[in-house]
Order: C-alpha cells, then sequence, then structure tokens
C-alpha cells in the first residue's frame, strides 16, 4: 500500500480561500503532499481585509490532535496564524513529542493592517515556539515587530531570532521599499544567503502562507533546511506569477494552474 506524504498544518481558516488553511491544501497538494489540517482560529474577512479573529479553543485543538497523531504520522509541521497564547503550550507539547521539522510564519498583521494577534502575542511565541522551530519565516515587518530594540535593523532581528532556538530565518522583502523583493537567509554561525526576486506590479493575500507551505512540502519530501527554503521561493515566485482575483481586493497566488 503507498502511504502518502502528509504536513500537520495548524492554521486559521480564510472563507476567502486566499490565505490560511486552504492555501497550506492547495500549495501542499500542487506538491503532491497531503495536508492534515487543523484550524487555529476562524476569521471574517474579504479580499481586502481581516475583520475579526475567532480562536480555537485550546482544550478542542488538543483533542483533535491527540486524536489524529495517535493515527497519522506526519513527516513536517507548518504553524500559521495561531488564535491565541493559549494555544501556545499545546502546540509546543505536541511538536516536543512529534521531533519533526516545523515551518512556522509568525503572522501578526494582515497584509490589509488588521492586527491579527493581541499585542503580548509576539513575545510569548519567541519565548515559547522558536525553540521548536526550523524554518521561521517573518516578512521585514513581523521581524522587526518581533524584535523590538534591535532599531529595525534586519541583521539584529535574525540574531535574536536565531538566539532565541530556530535553525534558520528567512525575513522576506516583499513588504519593503526596494525596487526588488531582498529576501535574507540567517543560520547560526553561518553567512547571510540574500536572494532577489523581481517585484511584481500587483499586491498579493496569502503569500506568506504559500511560502511556509511549500517549504513545509519539500521538508517533508526530504530536503534539508536550505535546499527547501531555496525551493520554496522559486516555487512561490512562480505561483505569484500566475495570481488570480477571487474578488476586489489583492490577488491570490495561483498555486494549480500550472
Ligand atoms: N487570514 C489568515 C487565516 C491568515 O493565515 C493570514 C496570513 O497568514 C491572513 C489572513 C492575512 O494574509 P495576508 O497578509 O497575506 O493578506
Amino acid at each position: 500500500m503507498t502511504r502518502a506524504t502528509t504536513v500537520l498544518c495548524l492554521s486559521g481558516h480564510d472563507p476567502g480561500g486566499g490565505a490560511g488553511l486552504q492555501a497550506d491544501i492547495e500549495t501542499l497538494a500542487a506538491h503532491r503532499v497531503h495536508a492534515l489540517g487543523v484550524i487555529t482560529a476562524l476569521t471574517v474577512q474579504d479580499s481586502r481585509n481581516v475583520r475579526r479573529v475567532i480562536a480555537t479553543d485550546p482544550a478542542l485543538l488538543d483533542e483533535q490532535l491527540d486524536v489524529l497523531l495517535a493515527d497519522m504520522q506526519p513527516a513536517a509541521v507548518k504553524l500559521g496564524l495561531l488564535g491565541s497564547i493559549a494555544q501556545l503550550p499545546v502546540i509546543v507539547r505536541h511538536l516536543a513529542r512529534l521531533a519533526l521539522p516545523v515551518v512556522c510564519d509568525p503572522v501578526l498583521r494582515a497584509g490589509g493592517g488588521t492586527d491579527l494577534v493581541a499585542t503580548d502575542f509576539p513575545a510569548a511565541l519567541r519565548a515559547q515556539l522558536l525553540p521548536q522551530v526550523t524554518v521561521l519565516t517573518p516578512n521585514a515587518s513581523e521581524a522587526r515587530r518581533l524584535v523590538q530594540g534591535a532599531a529595525g535593523d534586519l541583521d539584529a532581528c535574525a540574531a535574536a531570532l536565531l538566539a532565541d532556538g530556530c535553525t534558520r530565518v528567512l525575513i522576506t522583502g516583499g513588504d519593503e521599499r526596494d525596487a526588488a523583493v531582498i529576501n535574507r537567509c540567517y543560520g547560526a554561525g553561518l553567512p547571510v544567503r540574500i536572494s532577489d526576486w523581481p517585484r511584481l506590479p500587483e499586491t498579493f493575500h496569502g503569500a506568506g502562507c504559500t511560502l511556509a507551505a511549500s517549504i513545509a512540502a519539500r521538508l517533508a519530501l526530504g530536503d534539508g533546511p536550505d535546499a527547501a527554503i531555496d525551493a520554496g521561493q522559486r516555487w512561490t515566485q512562480g505561483a505569484l506569477a500566475r495570481a488570480v482575483a477571487v474578488g476586489g481586493g489583492r490577488r491570490i497566488p495561483g498555486r494549480f494552474l500550472e
């Protein structure tokens, strides 16, 4: 019997399908990887902005993970929007037991501007979750919000996040003003690896989710962190080049139109 390669996704639900768990499922399916989908939060949103986040009860999350993981053996984990600080100890406990590669997209604010987490969430995420994370994928503004006091310097932000315990930090530059999108990949004691991507004329919804999920797919298929990060960026750039409109706001990555 052929057993599917699976990735456990803990993500929010975007009813418009651009971001969150649907982005994960589509990205993983495009890599021929099956998603195990645990919803951390429901949301009220359209293609422009998020209006409300409703966190899943941590006890329900725990029960779902207990039952799922007693039966299924994922090859990697992808963390997206987390609903509350109270979910963190539950997630950390399961990650510690699983000992798998983990990609964490530290979702803090929607592209449309709404804050998606409480003000003390960044500090809790750093203290509790980062020791379990293989690849952290903040955009530049998320990196600066996670590391206050780095005076906005991205190298200093990455150094602090690596010191918290993650293995690689990929800081994406889609939200910066440079003519190209400049992504920086950091590992402790390693030279920074910088890659430039053409800045596309549109704005996107769900690009970060797509990038983190494609890196998780490659890790599940056996790549090491650097190969997975490189392949994930290439795949996401292709999906952004094929982006489609599903509403009147930002476009969503074309994840299944190859
Ligand atoms: N909704 C959910 C469930 C998400 O996971 C995210 C981002 O990860 C967003 C909305 C916001 O996405 P974006 O900033 O790409 O618009």
